[in-house]
């Protein structure tokens, strides 16, 4: 059958989706292009904020004249909801008259016989359901089916054990399981061998990575150490559990690049114990500071949310402070939006008023471009190692790269290849691009 997949949400999402294709296209499906063409459309969607739901149920309401005008043709149309949203809401999800197929993070290989099932029943009424949670399910033997680029995005680990009270992810992902060292590696090589340049290694929280007596810092070295790779990166560390080790590798290995995304969540210690982050202002600076004397001119980025539960002025100050005293590279900055089944849900009202939720992300939005804007122009008239991605889709003749502190640079078109690391010069900076231009070999080139 014609499959269409769309993918909302996080890195794990399209990772996840990867790992959908592969199992769909050895059960013999075909790619559908555009979803006009399919007998089936697949929606990997997000849980992690209400807006994601909001958008998934419009995109849902779009299918209505397709379905009908399959059901006239075919006698048959899948319309299936995958990952987190399908996991939290379950059942629910078929309150919505599309809906057909309702599959959870753990249960993709299932895939083919549920949409095996919903094609033969030939029944306009016919639901099919596995949101199961598995605690050993991390889908290895499947080689995950990646478009070209840059980029190859490697999961070494599922599900977290943390609880922050404000996420639905150890409810929609289960128990934290890790990938076997050998595994990870083996995927990694033959990424190489297929001419991926840089690897991201994805985890929600990978510092949790454990395989045996391995931890993180042992699987990132291996990675880093395969021949063909000249980029490595990982995404998210959970500042509670950073690891020394993890300094002194990106610090010694030149391919580990110089970004650590860091989520703080909050500057105020009240927000952070209720929120169960498990760490303080006061340690969450040191481990900045920390971070930065072993690795100089590293990037940090960070998540912040505003508005938890509540959250007072002083509160909100607090982490204007702290934003301050920090100096992000970047930040993705969020307002609370309450979750069905987190701790938070239950146990706090969800009692900042949205206006004044507003006003709080405002501000803190406009703190950190300030610094986000000091950062990067001071960064005008060095040299930065650029990976190139490829043609802007902004401005012609122009290509578009990433720094190792994964900003992104335009810069003039060069005769370099995808995946090249080139020195560029850079000449002009905004809150969140730099403008270069192509530098001769011989220049210094700074990390960062
Ligand atoms: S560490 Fe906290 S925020 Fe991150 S996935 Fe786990 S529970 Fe969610």
């Amino acid at each position: 059958m014609k499959v269409f997949l769309e993918t909302y949400g996080c890195q794990m999402n399209v990772s996840d989706s990867e790992i959908i294709r592969s199992v769909l296209a050895a059960a013999g499906h075909e790619v559908a292009r555009v979803i006009d063409e399919a007998e089936v459309v697949l929606i990997n969607t997000c849980a992690i904020r209400e807006n994601a739901y909001r958008k998934i149920y419009g995109r849902l309401d779009t299918l209505r004249p397709l379905r009908k005008r399959m059901f006239k043709e075919k006698g048959y149309f899948v319309v299936g909801l995958l990952g987190c949203m399908a996991q939290n809401l379950k059942k629910d999800m078929f309150k919505h008259p599309v809906v057909n197929l309702v599959v959870g993070p753990d249960n993709y290989r299932a895939l083919p016989d549920l949409i095996g099932k919903l094609a033969q029943g030939n029944q306009k009424r016919q639901q099919e359901i596995d949101v199961d949670l598995s605690e050993y399910e991390t889908y290895q033997g499947i080689d995950p089916k990646r478009f070209d680029g840059v980029n190859a995005w490697v999961t070494i680990m599922r599900g977290c054990d943390n609880f922050c009270t404000f996420c639905v992810v150890p409810y929609t992902r289960g128990r934290e399981r890790s990938r076997p060292l050998d595994d990870v590696l083996g995927e990694v090589r033959h990424l190489a061998a297929q001419g991926f340049s840089q690897v991201t290694l994805l985890g929600q929280n990978v510092n949790s990575y454990r395989a045996g007596v391995q931890r993180f810092t042992d699987l990132i070295v291996a990675v880093a150490d395969v021949p063909g790779v000249e980029r490595v990166r990982f995404t998210s560390p959970h500042p509670k559990d950073f690891p020394e080790s993890l300094l002194l590798a990106i610090a010694s290995h030149p391919n580990i690049c110089t970004h650590i995304h860091l989520p703080l969540q909050s500057g105020s210690n009240r927000i952070l114990e209720l929120m169960n982050r498990t760490y303080t202002r006061n340690e969450f600076v040191g481990l900045t500071e920390k971070i930065r004397q072993t690795v100089p001119n590293i990037s940090i980025t960070s998540d912040i949310i505003v508005g938890f539960p509540t959250e007072t002025e002083a509160d909100h100050q607090n982490t204007l402070d702290l934003v301050k005293a920090v100096g992000f590279d970047s930040a993705y900055i969020f307002k609370y939006s309450e979750r069905k089944g987190t701790i938070a849900s239950k146990k706090f009202p969800d009692d900042v008023p949205p206006e004044v939720k507003t006003d709080r992300i405002v501000e803190l939005f406009d703190l950190q471009r300030d610094i986000a804007l000091k950062k990067n122009q001071a960064k005008i008239g060095t040299t930065l190692k650029v990976m190139l991605e490829g043609e802007s889709d902004k401005r012609p003749g122009f290509q578009v790269g990433k720094t190792e502190g994964n900003m992104t640079v335009i810069f003039p078109e060069t005769p370099h290849r995808i995946g090249e690391i080139l020195p560029i010069a850079v000449t002009d900076a905004t809150a969140a691009t730099l403008l270069g231009k192509s530098q001769s070999l011989r220049m210094p080139v700074l990390t960062g």
